[in-house]
């Protein structure tokens, strides 16, 4: 995809800072990060959404999100936990048209978080079966 910034940066034409890469993903540092080390992990090759991304290229990029999370943990900065992020479809938040899963660092105090509508309304028993069967048929 010759317009899409992340493949620019596997192609090293937008510099980044690499943290470890594969033959499948590419792992780098997020350049607005929500807390320091925030990072992304991509697939080599260019899919939009999580949907079109071939399995040979889904798996090794859950794997490298897992050891990313790992060295987070291990490394010079504050974390305590990790959050994964993937933002699938402009509803959803993704800005980047190229399927990148987020792994965030966090500690306490940070200020980061998950925002909820605190009066949302939970579904009755008949919806929530209605929702478990249309999900689970679709899987
Ligand atoms: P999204 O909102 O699509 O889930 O996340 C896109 C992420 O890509 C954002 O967190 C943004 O800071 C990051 N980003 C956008 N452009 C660049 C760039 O050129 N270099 C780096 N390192 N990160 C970028
Ligand atoms: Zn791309």
């Amino acid at each position: 995809m010759t317009d899409c910034i992340f493949c620019k940066i596997i192609a090293g034409e937008i510099p980044s800072s690499k943290l470890y890469e594969d033959s499948h993903v590419y792992c780098f540092l997020d350049i607005n990060p929500v807390t320091p080390g925030h990072s992304l992990v991509i697939p080599k090759k260019h899919f939009e959404f999580l949907a079109d991304m071939a399995p040979e290229y889904a798996a090794p990029m859950w794997e490298a999100g897992r050891k990313i999370a790992s060295a987070l943990r291990k490394a010079d900065i504050k974390c305590d936990g990790v959050n994964f992020l993937l933002a699938d479809g402009a509803t959803a938040g993704q800005e980047v048209g190229h399927v990148h899963l987020h792994v965030i660092a966090r500690y306490r105090g940070d200020g980061a978080g998950y925002k909820f509508d605190p009066n949302r309304k939970l579904p009755d028993d008949d919806e929530w079966k209605r929702i478990a069967d249309s999900i689970s048929s679709n899987v």
